[in-house]
């Protein structure tokens, strides 16, 4: 007899979760349960979707939803919350006509079917999936876009950054730049995809100036929406998916449903040196949004990485809160070992639990770590099936030691972004600071956790007074704005 699994989450909670936030906001956190600390100083900036809908039309995929970029100010033991959505044009010509007048990347079409839609290529810069403060900017980032620059005192929308018109009209620049920890340099790279693909990849120096550092053309069609870095190389995966463009171009589907992967095809990984020379290395077929870290030691590279088994993409005419978790693929932690002698790739399971948004030190990126840090599902991994992100999990890289803080319920968790204690010697010597939505109350909490002890009640709970839809990226900065 098959035993009946009590779910960890009820799908109307998550489901709200997805709720528009159509305010703006400005104030300090009163309701506060713990104590935020005194040496916790700075800033979080945070992007993800803000609006799901148009005056009521919904957008097909949450990955569509206009920027909203939230900043948390966190200084003398008190927290400060503001939330502003990247003012594009396109952005304000639909809240003005009060409709949908672009179609999305992921899963928008504009109403009205495929006669509406046919042969419009044009998309909104939604701007919606990462910030970061580099430069003495603040930089809203969508990768099929250039970033936009927002002041990082008031949020308000400055306009497109082009890095003093390097960046062209029509190139792109990625949702997920590297900082390196020793120089202060700022890499981020840009794709344009077709039968072959151009990659450029791009660093930007502490003075905010880009200079390109190469460009190389691989075969086939890309989807790289991460890469990941080392002092002496760059490395993304290429997944083998295919794009078949003309049920897009014909206004039948968005362009994200004619992506499939190819069936027995194996992933690539694309390693470039300092210079841009390329050496290319297959593993088994999977597909890679997101890597954790990268790192050099001995003749290898060893990179970890999310893997999918298979392109988790949304069929046509599916809404998406009502996804059957039953059949979402999970994404699993795996550590990717290429040998560059051999040329050979061997990869290993490190976390089987559903779990994404991985998090590391930052001053760790590009070396040798020990610690990464995950949103995760709050069910065992021996449960059946999958469920949304309840949990924020703690993974020793040396033992395989896992450590899990359950927000379930009724609390759904987004990316964690780690914080180094000032001072600190010890790699997990800080805080993870996440937004989570509580369903409880209808609101969100950034919560702030102790990182050497995460099963630990949180340090502290900050009440917003509001929700804040699932979000996507973020980064936070040592720096502070006065706030009035
Ligand atoms: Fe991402």
């Amino acid at each position: 007899m098959v035993q009946a699994v009590t779910p960890t989450f009820s799908k109307s909670d998550w489901q709200k979760g997805y709720e528009s936030l159509r305010t703006e906001n400005s104030y300090w956190i009163e309701h506060v349960d713990g104590a935020i600390p005194q040496n916790l100083v700075g800033t979080l900036f945070r992007n993800g979707p803000g609006l799901l809908d148009v005056n009521g039309q919904a957008y097909g995929h949450p990955f569509d939803g206009d920027g909203m970029v939230c900043a948390i100010t966190l200084a003398n033991g008190r927290a400060h919350f503001a939330n502003s959505f990247v003012k594009t044009p396109e952005f304000l010509a639909e809240q003005e006509a009060g409709r949908i007048l672009y179609r999305g990347v992921f899963g928008t079409q504009k109403p009205g079917g495929w006669l509406q839609n046919i042969f419009d290529l044009r998309f909104k810069n939604i701007a919606n999936t990462n910030a970061i403060y580099h430069a003495k900017k603040l930089l809203a980032l969508w990768e099929a876009s250039r970033p936009y620059q927002l002041d990082p005192a008031t949020l308000e929308t400055i306009g497109i950054e082009s890095f003093n018109g390097v960046l062209k009209t029509g190139q792109v620049f990625t949702a997920h730049p590297k900082l390196d920890p020793e120089t202060g340099d700022l890499w981020g790279f840009g794709v344009e995809s077709g039968p072959k693909s151009k990659i450029s990849v791009y660093r930007i120096d502490p003075d905010g100036v880009l200079t390109e550092q190469f460009q190389q053309k691989v075969a086939g069609f890309c989807f790289l929406h991460d890469f990941a870095y080392t002092p002496n190389y760059r490395i993304f995966s290429q997944n083998p998916v295919e794009f078949q463009p003309l049920g897009f171009l014909f206004g039948m589907k968005t362009a994200g449903a004619c992506l499939d992967l190819k069936p027995n095809t194996p992933t690539q990984i694309l390693l470039f040196d300092r210079n841009g020379k390329l050496r290319t290395f297959t593993t088994d077929p999977c597909f890679i949004f997101h890597h954790c870290n990268a790192f050099e030691q001995d003749d290898a590279v060893i990179l970890d990485s999310i893997c999918y088994r298979d392109y988790p993409k949304l069929e046509p005419n599916t809404n998406y809160k009502e996804i059957d978790f039953e059949r979402v693929i999970p994404g699993q932690l795996w550590r990717f070992h290429i040998d560059l002698r051999s040329g050979k790739v061997d990869r290993q399971l490190i976390v089987e639990r559903s779990c994404e948004f991985p998090a590391i030190n930052p001053r760790l990126v590009g070396k040798p770590y020990r610690y990464a840090y995950l949103g995760a599902i709050a069910q065992p991994p021996t449960t059946p099936g999958n469920a949304p992100l309840q949990a924020i999990v703690k993974v020793d890289l040396h033992t395989g030691q896992q450590e899990l803080h359950s927000f379930a319920p009724r609390g759904f968790v987004g990316e964690p972004v780690f914080i180094p204690r000032p001072g600190a010697v010890a790699e997990d010597d800080g805080w993870l600071v996440s937004i989570v939505f509580d369903a409880a109350s209808d609101r969100s909490d950034v919560v702030i956790l102790d990182a050497q002890n995460i099963t630990a009640p949180t340090v502290a709970t900050l009440h917003l007074k509001h929700h804040v839809p699932y979000g996507l990226h973020g980064n936070f900065t040592p720096e502070i704005w006065s706030k009035a």
